[in-house]
């Protein structure tokens, strides 16, 4: 399982899809990717190889902000409405998640009452969670703060907001997430591996934190939403 992403580069998809090889060393069942660009955006998933995945995007545009993700599915069988990217029903945001929410029927039973699942992921319950907070009339960096406050276990999360999309939010607790810092755009990654292709500088994530990444910027925020400045490092690894 793992999960990348990409801000405004050109070459999107291909980042996308080499980053989701590189992950493959993790084990997964299902794969699958979006990406935004221009009041444009496409969610292709799988429940395959990421080589299947590929087949499917073969003729999909590859500029834009993108996610994908690798699934190991813990919440829900291996299908492809249960595999990553989960879009919200309204079609404004979708979300990449690795780990468990623990209190997702809790979630569900408060907040989305009203809505019909497409699948029977923890994850889902997630990006409707956002979803709901934003129709409250909450920005979407406010409403991605307030799922935070409500939302228990472990997780790796990027989310994209379609009307915006040259920026990701970001947030992690307990598993692992990374961005990397290239020329003109930006990456994450749940490892340097999934980004080693694109660039050698990566900036830690420190779980409580939220990250507004754009394509030439990366704005973190602390629990009080305070601003964190931190230097990115420079790993040597072989490609
Ligand atoms: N719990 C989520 C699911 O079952 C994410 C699993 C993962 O980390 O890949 O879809």
């Amino acid at each position: 399982c793992g999960i990348v992403g990409v801000v405004g580069s050109q070459n999107t998809k291909n980042i996308l899809l080499n980053g989701l090889h590189k992950l493959e060393y993790r084990g997964y069942d299902s794969a699958g990717i979006m990406i935004s660009h221009n009041e444009e955006m496409f969610v292709t998933k799988t429940p395959g190889r990421v080589a299947e995945l590929e087949a499917l995007v073969a003729n999909k545009e590859s500029a834009g902000t993108g996610i994908g993700h690798t699934r190991w599915a813990t919440h829900g069988e291996p299908t492809e409405n249960n595999a990553h990217p989960h879009l919200s029903k309204s079609g404004r945001f979708g979300l990449v998640h690795n780990g468990v929410i623990e209190n997702f029927e809790w979630l569900k039973e408060t907040y989305l009452s009203d809505i019909t699942l497409s699948g029977d992921t923890d994850s889902e319950i997630v990006v409707e969670v956002v979803d709901y907070f934003s129709k409250q009339g909450l920005s979407t960096i406010d409403a991605f703060s307030k799922m935070l406050e409500e939302v228990k276990g472990s997780y790796a999360l990027a989310l994209i907001d379609t009307e915006d999309d040259s920026q990701i939010f970001l947030a992690k607790n307990k598993s692992p997430l990374l961005v990397g810092l290239a020329d003109g755009y930006n990456l994450v990654g749940s490892d340097a591996m999934a980004m080693i292709n694109e660039t050698d500088r990566f900036v830690e994530i420190m779980d409580g934190e939220k990250i507004i990444l754009s394509a030439t910027n990366m704005l973190i925020l602390n629990k009080d939403n305070e601003e964190v400045t931190r230097d990115f490092y420079v790993a040597e690894i072989d490609a």
